[in-house]
């Protein structure tokens, strides 16, 4: 991050514009809004600027700039198109550490002008570093349809209650929980359809409700088992990412990427896992303990997986104990990584002309050996899809060839697949053992054999 992005408050404040024409009218316009004292520097000020100073408690100044204008201003913007005089207000400024903008000189400034979604009290603001101010306008547009056009109101109610939730409910956990499960109910909408006093009726309720159970005793929380697909964070569905954002506590496997985990909502509290391939770091006992004992401390806790749960997730082990302990649980899919690592590699499972069954299995060795039940594996117009497979390959081709698959069927190896690391290899069975070695590819991977690889030639659209 090379910008520090944060709200100012300038109310009542002296905030200086050097320029008097347009774009200094534009940020007038701004600063007036935040309930600035707006102080006009120029030569030529025009007409509706000098009013708007005015109305703000502002001044405006018919001189030239200099460094004496700045003198306990909270912030100043240089709005002309005479350079020398850009110049003149950015080192005046900061010699004096207040913070400057100069218009469309960002080597000249120290803070940018976001552009913002103004729903006050509730603001987005919005920069791409200067990078590219027009991906912000289009970030601002979508934001705009996303937002609720009375989500003024809903702010403003919820700050009105603010002080009372804080007095009844001490424990900021149960708060926290308590505004999160406001924002989920009907309550909203309420206030959005104009139907305020039923909104303060349901949120009264609430009150009442969860001032009674505080008194007998913390409820019981629950488990979200959630599939986070195999790494283009595009790939969670939407109801992982809801409850990603609900949870109090994240455990999480080695699997899930980091652009996956930046959608956590940033203060739960995330526990590593680690699992290294089927051999969990943490025992697999520890895990189903952990997940039972946080929820009975009335946490909402999020399991998050690699891919699919029931996919060579384990997932099924670690409800068991749940269900046992009585600890409501609720499963969300993911993508597993066979169907993500295939549609961006440009590879489809199945197709009328090469393949109508499709078997995912594992090849992760157990003490040095794979015992799978090679005779059945060697089908026509079948693909066979590999997780955990790297280690094993050189077994896998060689039982699979020795068993009667021919030796030049091709397979495909994907490294970290739907992510920008992604990487494919492809080649015939007799010679992938050697050239995954000599390319390094590491694990994570997919394999996959059969005929349907071949249509990667013509069906690959992702990644270089
Ligand atoms: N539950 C997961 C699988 C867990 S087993 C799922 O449904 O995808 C772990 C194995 O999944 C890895 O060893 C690898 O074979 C595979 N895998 C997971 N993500 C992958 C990715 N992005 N690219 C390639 N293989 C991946």
């Amino acid at each position: 991050m090379d910008l520090l992005p944060i709200f100012l408050n300038i109310r009542d404040r002296k905030c200086v514009i050097v320029g008097g024409g347009s774009v200094a009218l534009r940020k007038a316009n701004l600063l007036s809004r935040a309930q600035a004292r707006v102080y006009v520097v120029a030569t030529s000020i025009g007409e509706e600027l000098e009013a708007l100073c005015r109305a703000s408690n502002g001044t405006t100044v018919h001189e030239t700039f200099t460094p004496a204008h700045l003198e306990d201003a909270a912030l100043v913007i240089a709005a002309t198109d005479d350079r020398a005089t850009n110049l003149a207000v950015s080192a005046a400024a900061k010699s004096l550490n207040i913070p400057v903008n100069v218009v469309d000189e960002p080597e000249l400034c120290s803070f940018m002008m976001p552009s913002i979604v103004d729903k006050a009290p509730v603001l987005v603001a919005i920069s791409s570093s200067g990078t590219a101010p027009v991906l912000t306008s289009k970030l601002k547009e979508m934001i705009e349809i996303v937002i609720p056009g009375s989500i003024d109101r809903l702010a403003n109610l919820m700050g009105s209650y603010r002080g009372r939730v804080k007095d009844k409910l001490a424990d900021p956990d149960q708060r926290l929980q308590f505004w999160q499960d406001l924002l989920e109910s009907e309550i909203p909408e309420m206030v959005y359809s104009g139907n305020e006093d039923a909104a303060i009726e349901a949120i009264e309720q609430r009150l009442r409700d969860r001032l009674q159970a505080a008194k007998t005793g913390r409820k019981m929380g629950e488990v979200y088992l959630v599939g986070a697909g195999p790494g283009d964070p595009d790939l969670l569905t939407l109801r992982a990412l809801r409850l990603m954002y609900k949870a109090d506590v994240v455990l999480y496997d080695r699997l899930v990427s980091d652009e996956i985990m930046q959608k956590l909502r940033p203060d739960a509290d995330k526990i590593y896992m680690g699992k290294e391939q089927a051999k969990p770091s943490v025992g697999q006992e520890t895990i189903n303990e952990m997940l039972v004992r946080l929820a009975q401390e009335g946490k909402r806790v999020l399991r998050l997986k690699g891919g699919d749960p029931f996919i060579f997730g384990r997932g099924g082990e670690e409800l068991e104990t749940l269900a046992q302990a009585g600890v409501p649980f609720q499963v969300v899919p993911g993508i597993t990584a066979a169907n993500g690592c295939a549609a961006y590699a440009g590879i489809p499972l199945t197709h009328r002309d090469h393949a109508q069954s499709v078997r995912f299995l594992t090849g992760h060795l157990q003490e040095g050996t794979l015992n799978l039940e090679w005779e059945h594996l060697v089908r026509e117009k079948q693909t066979l899809v590999f997780y955990m497979g790297l280690s094993g390959l050189q077994t896998i081709c060689e039982q699979l060839i020795a068993h009667g698959m021919a030796a030049d069927t091709p397979i495909a190896v994907i490294q970290q697949g739907t992510t920008r690391r992604q990487r494919v290899i492809t080649d015939q069975l007799r010679s992938m053992p050697a050239l995954a070695k000599k390319t390094g590819i590491e694990a994570p991977t997919i394999i996959i054999i059969g005929t349907v690889v071949n249509a990667r030639e013509k069906l690959s659209w992702f990644g270089p």
